[in-house]
C-alpha cells in the first residue's frame, strides 16, 4: 500500500489528469504530473509537474525517482515509455494493455479473441487492402489505428473511391474501415480492476454523441438483460487484459438488439464522469485506489443523474467569432447541478471545456432540469 502523503505520478495533462489529481489531494496524496505542455488542466492543480515529452528518458527517471506509482490519463502513452517506467515503480494500467487497445486493429482482434463481437471491419495497411474489403462494409467509416479521439481521424466514406481517397488523406497510416451501423443506441460501462484482480462495476451509461462526440450520458441504475451483458463483455476484457487500473468498454447497440463494443479506453471515461456526484465512489477515486493498492470503493450509484458536455461552442452563441462567457449563475441556479470546468484557457469550437453533472430525485427529474441547462446553454442534444 502507498500511504497517503506520498507521491503518485500521471502522465498526460488533460482534464482526466485535472480530476485525477483532485481526487488523489482529496486522499492526502501528492501528484506530480509528466506533460510536456505548459499550464495544461492537470499540470496548473498537480502538486508539480515535469514538463517532458512522453518519451523523454531524463522527464521519465525524474518521475519515476519521485513517486512508487504512475497512471495514465490517455490512451497515446507511447507504450515503451510505461515499460521502461515498470522497471522502476508500479504502473496501472500496465504496458501490455495499453499497448492493445491504443491500435484499433489489435484491439478488435482482442476483443473478438474473448467471444465478445465488434463491429464488422476490415485492416487497411495499403490501398490492395482497400481494393479487396466487402462491399457490406460500405457505407462505412474509414479510422486511423491509432491516436484518433473524439472523432479525429475518421472519415465516412460510401465507396472504395472515397476510401482510397481518405486513406491518402490520412498520410497511407494504418487504419480500419468499419461498415456505418444502424445504431439503436450508446451504451458505456466503467470499471476498477484492483492489483488484486477484484472488480467493481459502475452502473451502466446510456450516451448520445453529436458530430462525433459525447453530448449527453444518462444513468438510472437500472439493470437489464442488455445492461448485464455488456457488464459481462466488460469484465471478460479487463481480466482478457490482465488489467489493473479504470478501464471504459464503449458499447453499440443495434436495431436489431445486437451488442458490439465500439471501443476500450484504459482510463477513465467522459461517460464516467457522472460518477463524480452521483456514486459513492468517482471513477477517478477508484483510479487512485487502485494504484496505491487501496480497497476498491463502492460503486453504487446514490441518484439518477444527467451529465452534459460542455464544449467550447458554448462560448460562440452566435455565428461569428465573438466569445461570450457562458451563463454560469443561470447554470448553478438549476437544482442538482454540479458545474465542473477544466481551467482551459482558450475555449474553441468542439473542444472539452467542462461538464455538468445534473442529480435529481428521479430520473424525469433529472431529465427535466438537465434539460433546462440544456435551453441556457444552447447545447446541441437535449437529454
Ligand atoms: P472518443 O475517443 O471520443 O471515444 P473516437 O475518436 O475514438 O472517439 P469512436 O468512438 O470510434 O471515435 O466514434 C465516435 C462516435 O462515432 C461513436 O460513439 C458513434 O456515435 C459514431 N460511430 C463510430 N463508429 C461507428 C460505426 N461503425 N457505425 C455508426 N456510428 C459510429
Ligand atoms: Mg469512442
Amino acid at each position: 500500500m502507498i500511504a497517503p502523503g506520498e507521491w503518485l505520478g500521471l502522465l498526460g495533462g488533460g482534464q482526466l489528469g485535472r480530476m485525477f489529481s483532485h481526487a488523489a489531494q482529496a486522499l492526502g496524496y501528492r501528484v506530480v504530473v509528466l506533460d510536456p505542455a505548459p499550464d495544461g488542466p492537470a499540470a496548473s492543480v498537480a502538486d508539480a509537474h515535469i514538463q517532458a515529452d512522453y518519451d523523454d528518458l531524463t522527464g521519465l527517471n525524474k518521475l519515476a525517482q519521485r513517486c512508487r506509482a504512475v497512471t495514465t490519463e490517455f490512451e497515446n502513452v507511447p507504450a515503451h515509455s510505461l515499460h521502461a517506467l515498470s522497471a522502476h515503480c508500479r504502473v496501472t494500467p500496465g504496458a501490455s494493455g495499453v499497448e492493445i487497445v491504443q491500435d484499433r486493429i489489435a484491439e478488435k482482434a482482442f476483443i473478438s479473441s474473448q467471444g465478445v463481437p465488434v463491429a464488422p471491419h476490415a485492416a487497411v495497411h495499403s490501398p490492395a487492402d482497400l481494393m479487396t474489403v466487402g462491399a457490406h462494409l460500405f457505407p462505412g467509416i474509414l479510422k486511423v489505428a491509432r491516436l484518433g479521439y473524439d472523432g479525429k481521424g475518421q472519415a465516412r466514406v460510401k465507396s472504395i473511391d472515397e476510401a482510397l481517397d481518405a486513406f491518402k488523406e490520412f498520410g497511407g497510416v494504418p487504419c480500419v474501415l468499419e461498415a456505418m451501423l444502424d445504431l439503436k443506441q450508446e451504451l458505456s460501462v466503467v470499471l476498477a480492476r484492483g492489483l488484486d484482480g477484484e472488480c467493481a462495476v459502475f452502473p451502466i451509461a446510456s450516451n448520445v454523441h453529436h458530430e462525433g462526440i459525447l453530448a449527453v450520458t444518462t444513468v438510472d441504475g437500472q439493470t437489464t438483460p442488455l445492461s448485464a451483458r455488456a457488464t459481462d463483455a466488460t469484465l471478460a476484457i479487463a481480466r482478457g487484459l490482465n488489467y489493473h487500473g479504470v478501464l471504459c468498454v464503449e458499447f453499440f447497440v443495434l436495431k436489431d438488439g445486437q451488442l458490439l463494443v465500439n471501443e476500450i479506453a484504459p482510463r477513465p471515461h467522459n461517460s464516467g464522469h457522472y460518477t463524480m456526484n452521483a456514486c459513492v465512489t468517482s471513477q477517478f477515486e477508484q483510479q487512485v485506489r487502485v494504484m496505491a493498492g487501496l480497497p476498491l470503493g463502492s460503486t453504487r450509484l446514490l441518484t439518477p443523474v444527467v451529465m452534459l458536455n460542455i464544449l467550447g461552442d458554448v462560448w460562440y452563441p452566435t455565428a461569428d467569432d465573438l466569445q461570450v462567457e457562458p451563463d454560469w449563475s443561470a447554470v448553478l441556479a438549476v437544482p442538482g447541478t454540479s458545474l465542473h470546468l477544466y481551467g482551459k484557457r482558450e475555449a474553441r469550437r468542439a473542444r472539452k471545456m467542462g461538464h455538468v453533472n445534473v442529480i435529481g430525485q428521479t430520473l424525469a427529474q433529472a431529465i427535466a432540469a438537465a434539460n433546462q441547462v440544456v435551453r441556457i446553454l444552447r447545447l446541441p442534444v437535449a437529454a
